[in-house]
C-alpha cells in the first residue's frame, strides 16, 4: 500500500480550518480498506512510529494535524452500502470511514430515509463525525451523532479488529468493560469515573455513565482509542415536510423568552432546530440581507415537521407564540417549499462567508467559543459574553444552537494587541460556562487547539482517568497522541 513521502503532494494533510500552520509529517499513508488499516498499524508499531488519523481536514481544532507522527488518511474507504429498511421506522446502512456524510445523507434521502446528524459543515467524513460525536441544528430533536450508531469496526493499536455492536458489551455493574478479543485474554477497562455535565450536548473526554456501552467510548474519542473503519447507521423516516421560519425580535428579552417557551414544546409544537443570531451577526449578513430590519436585535431560526394534514395548525400555534412573545412578525420570514428553504438556509451559511472575508482583510485570527451550558444556564453566559467583548471593545458576533444552551461567541481581533486579550479573556468564559454546569466543548471537539483546558474541566483526577484508559487500549500512545490529553500528563502519570 502507498506510503507518500512527496513534501507537496502532502502538504493538504498539515491543515484543518483550526489555523494551526505548524503541522509536519515524515509521510501519509493511504490505505485502501481495513486490512490496509491494520498493516499500517502493525507496522507503526514494529517502528515505533505514531500515527495521526486523517478525515477531510473540516475540523476546526487541529485534530487531525500531525506533529511530526505519520498521517494514516481514510479518505478510500469511502463505501456507501445500500439502505436496508427493517420495518416502518427503522432503516440502516452500513458505510466506510471515509464516505462523505453529504454522500450518505443525499443516498439515504433519496430511498425516504434520513440519517438526522447534520453539521453545517457537510464536506466531513462519517468517521470524523462519529471519532467526533458531531452535531448540528437538528440535534435539538435528534440529539447527536452518537444515538445513530448501531455498529463500529475499529482497529486498535495492536493491529487487532474490533466488530462492536449496540447492546453486546456494556460496562458492569463495579464500572468495567471487558472486551473479548479473538486469540487474546479478555481486556478489562474500567470506564472513567466522573460526572458528565448536565448539557443537553456535549463532546469533550470520553464519554462515561453507569453501565454504558463499549460503542459509547470509541465514539466522541477523537481518534485517540482506535481508527474506525467502518460503520452501521440507524435511519429513521424521512418527515412528509419542513416549515422553516426567522422570525425577528426587536428586544432581546423577548427573544429569550420566545426561545424558553419553543423549547418546552408547548401544545403541539416539535421544533428540530432553534437556534439564534444576535444583532451584530444580523449586521454581517446585511451586507448581503439589506432587507433584514435595522431595528432588530436579534433572530430565531427554526424548522418545525409538519405533514399536509397538520402544517396549517402548527402554523397558526407558531404564529401565536411569536405574538404572544412580541416578535416582528411582520417583518420574519416563513419557508414552506424547498425552494424557500434552500434560500433560508443560504442566508445562515452566509454568516461565516461573512466572517472569513472580513477576517481576511485583517492580520489575525478570530477567537470562538463552543461551550454550552444547561438551558437554564443560557441567558447569562449570553450576556456575559456579551458584556465582556463589550467591555474590552471587540468586534464580535454571536449565534448558533440555543435551543441547546449552545451558540459560539466568535470574537474579531482587529490587531495583534486585541488578539493577545481576547486569548486572555477566552480562559474566563471557559471558567464562566463550568461555573453554570456546562462543558467545554459541545460539538467540536477538543483537538490540541484546546487540549490544554481540559484540566479547567476534569481537574488534574480526571485526566489520569482519561490517561488510565488511553493507556490500556494504546499503551504505546500511537493513536493521535496530543488530541483531548495534554502530554505533560502523559508524562507525570
Ligand atoms: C463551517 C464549519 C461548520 C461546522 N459546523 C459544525 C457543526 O454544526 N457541528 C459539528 O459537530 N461540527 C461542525 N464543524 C466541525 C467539523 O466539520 C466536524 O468536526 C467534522 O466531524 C470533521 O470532519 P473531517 O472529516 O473534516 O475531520 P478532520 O478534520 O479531518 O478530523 C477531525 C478529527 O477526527 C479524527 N478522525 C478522522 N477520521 C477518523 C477515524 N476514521 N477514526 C478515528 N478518528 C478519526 C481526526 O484524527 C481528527 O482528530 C464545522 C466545521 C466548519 C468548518
Amino acid at each position: 500500500m502507498k506510503l507518500n513521502e512527496n513534501p507537496e503532494q502532502t502538504r493538504r494533510f498539515l491543515e484543518d480550518t483550526s489555523n494551526i500552520r505548524t503541522g509536519h509529517t515524515p509521510g501519509v499513508y493511504l490505505p485502501e480498506n481495513t486490512a490496509e488499516v491494520r498493516a499500517v498499524v502493525r507496522e507503526a508499531a514494529e517502528r515505533n512510529r505514531r500515527l495521526t488519523i486523517s478525515g477531510n481536514g473540516t475540523g476546526t481544532t487541529g485534530g487531525r494535524i500531525p506533529f511530526g507522527d505519520y498521517v494514516i488518511a481514510m479518505e478510500k474507504l469511502d463505501h456507501i452500502g445500500d439502505v436496508r429498511p427493517e420495518g416502518k421506522d427503522c432503516a440502516s446502512i452500513t458505510v466506510g470511514a471515509g464516505a462523505l456524510l453529504d454522500d450518505i445523507q443525499n443516498k439515504v434521502q433519496d430511498a425516504g430515509w434520513l440519517y438526522p446528524p447534520d453539521p453545517t459543515e457537510k464536506l466531513c467524513f462519517i468517521g470524523s463525525t462519529i471519532a467526533n460525536n458531531s452535531s448540528g441544528a437538528r440535534t435539538f430533536k435528534y440529539g447527536p451523532t452518537r444515538h445513530y450508531i448501531n455498529r463500529l469496526e475499529v482497529v486498535l493499536a495492536t493491529g487487532e479488529l474490533l466488530d462492536i455492536r449496540r447492546g453486546e458489551c456494556r460496562a458492569d455493574s463495579q464500572g468495567n468493560i471487558t472486551i473479548d478479543r479473538p486469540g487474546h485474554e479478555p481486556l478489562s477497562i474500567a470506564i472513567p469515573r466522573y460526572t458528565m455535565p448536565s448539557t443537553s450536548k456535549h463532546n469533550a473526554g470520553y464519554y462515561s455513565a453507569p453501565g454504558m456501552d463499549l460503542i459509547d467510548l470509541f465514539i466522541g474519542s477523537e481518534g485517540t482509542l482506535g481508527i474506525i473503519t467502518e460503520a452501521e447507521l440507524r435511519l429513521i423516516p424521512l418527515p412528509e415536510q419542513i416549515v422553516s421560519f426567522l422570525v425577528y425580535f426587536d428586544d432581546i428579552g423577548n427573544l429569550f423568552r420566545f426561545l424558553d417557551r419553543a423549547r418546552k414544546r408547548p401544545g403541539n409544537l416539535d421544533p428540530r432546530a432553534l437556534e439564534m443570531f444576535e444583532k451584530n451577526a444580523l449586521d454581517f449578513l446585511s451586507n448581503v440581507y439589506p432587507d433584514i430590519p435595522r431595528n432588530a436585535a436579534g433572530a430565531v431560526f427554526l424548522e418545525q415537521e409538519a405533514t399536509a394534514a397538520t402544517e396549517d395548525g402548527l402554523l397558526d400555534e407558531w404564529f401565536g407564540l411569536m405574538e404572544a412573545c412580541h416578535a416582528m412578525t411582520e417583518d420574519s420570514w416563513v419557508a414552506l417549499d424547498a425552494g424557500e428553504q434552500r434560500k433560508m438556509k443560504e442566508f445562515r451559511h452566509e454568516l461565516p462567508v461573512q466572517v472569513n472575508e472580513w477576517l481576511s482583510r485583517q492580520q489575525e485570527s478570530k477567537i470562538s467559543t463552543d461551550m454550552a451550558v444547561p438551558e437554564e444556564g443560557f441567558t447569562e453566559l449570553f450576556r456575559f459574553y456579551r458584556d465582556r467583548c463589550e467591555h474590552h471593545g471587540f468586534h464580535y458576533i454571536i449565534f448558533g444552537h440555543a435551543g441547546n444552551g449552545h451558540v459560539h461567541l466568535n470574537i474579531l481581533p482587529e490587531n495583534h494587541q486585541q488578539f493577545l486579550e481576547a486569548k486572555e479573556l477566552y480562559i474566563t468564559l471557559v471558567r464562566k460556562a463550568l461555573e453554570l454546569g456546562g462543558t467545554l466543548s459541545a460539538e467540536h471537539g477538543i483537538g490540541k487547539l484546546k487540549a490544554g483546558y481540559m484540566p479547567e474541566m476534569f481537574g488534574r483526577e480526571g485526566m489520569m482517568e482519561m490517561v488510565r484508559v488511553k493507556k490500556a487500549l494504546d499503551p504505546g500512545l500511537m493513536l493521535n497522541t496530543g488530541n483531548l490529553i495534554a502530554p505533560e500528563f502523559f508524562e507525570s502519570d
